[in-house]
């Protein structure tokens, strides 16, 4: 039932969400969620009150810090700058190696309630050249991002997402003809994986991998490296010849895992990563290993 963070202090009308009689149908992302009256959808921040969609979590920030562009992770964009990240609550996706599973799991959470233009008037006071839309989902908050978005270009300020680009193709074009640089989760190549396992849809993903490429918005790609999910060579193969078709200039990041949330297979192994890397070097220009600082030597 719709009790934690009912009352927003700001009001926004929701986009992408209609009544059907009782219920609301939510088409902003590919389960299509039939939300029934005092409910919230599978990503727990877009609801139903009295038949009648609603965004409760508007404004509703669970993180805010300055990170170095390359954390995103970013190589290849504004390298070397510092950007404001924002994280929110919720995610429409359920990884069970979730790493930040308790703000992306959980929406009975502390954060602080900040209007759109009070993002901006952070950046500007901490001169950072770009806002990174992160650490949870950002786009099952889409009217805020869209908000904070049209008032960043005006100040000059870059958009960057950080997201697992899991939305349905209309909600795809409207927050890519303001964002200016992304960074997409692909997070298996297998369809049955990110359906059983993760509620996510590869197909949503390779396009809005497509459609970032296609529309001019720089984007380098992250796959997690999960043990006993996505670590076999054909998967990993067949992701950066999916990458290459979009273009062989698109950075891939392969980063290494450890145990979080609900997944307890040991950490990724180096050796197995780094090999994955030069595997992947003969069909990219530029593949990036990531977090293996956290590895067993
Ligand atoms: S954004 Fe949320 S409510 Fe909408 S379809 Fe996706 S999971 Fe369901
Ligand atoms: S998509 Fe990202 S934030 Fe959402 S559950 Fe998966 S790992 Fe966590």
């Amino acid at each position: 039932m719709i009790e934690t963070h009912e009352f927003s202090k700001f009001v926004r009308q929701p986009l992408f969400m209609s009544s059907r009689e009782e219920n609301v149908l939510c088409e902003l992302c590919p389960n299509n969620c039939v939300i029934k009256s005092g409910h919230f959808g599978s990503c727990g921040v877009r609801g139903n009150k009295g038949g009648k969609g609603i965004i409760p979590f508007y404004g509703f920030i669970s993180a805010l810090a300055i990170d170095p562009i390359e954390k995103k992770p970013l190589y290849h964009f504004k390298p070397r700058t510092k950007i404001l990240s924002l994280g929110f609550a919720g995610c429409n996706l359920h990884c069970p190696f979730c790493q930040n599973w308790h703000i992306s799991q959980n929406t009975d959470i502390s954060g602080k309630w900040m209007q759109p233009g009070e993002i901006i008037s952070a950046a500007l006071k901490q001169d950072t050249p770009s806002i990174a839309y992160t650490y949870s989902e950002p786009l099952v908050h889409i009217e805020y991002v869209l908000d904070c978005m049209v008032l960043a270009r005006k100040h000059g300020i870059a958009n960057v997402l950080v997201t697992n680009g899991c939305i349905k193709p209309e909600a795809a074009a409207e927050i890519l003809k303001l964002t200016d640089a992304a960074n997409v989760d692909l997070k298996t190549f297998s369809q049955e994986t990110y359906k059983k396992t993760l509620n996510g849809d590869l197909q949503t993903v390779m396009d809005f991998i497509a459609l970032c490429h296609k529309t001019g918005v720089h984007v380098e790609v992250t796959t997690l490296v999960v043990p006993d999910l996505n670590d076999s060579n054909g998967e990993l193969s067949k992701a950066a010849d999916f990458i290459a078709s979009v273009s062989k200039e698109i950075p891939w990041h392969l980063t290494a895992y450890h145990p979080d949330y609900r997944w307890n297979a040991p950490p990724t192994d180096k050796d197995f990563l780094l090999n994955a890397a030069k595997e992947a070097e003969k069909k990219l220009t530029f593949v990036h290993t990531g977090n293996i600082g956290f590895m067993p030597l």
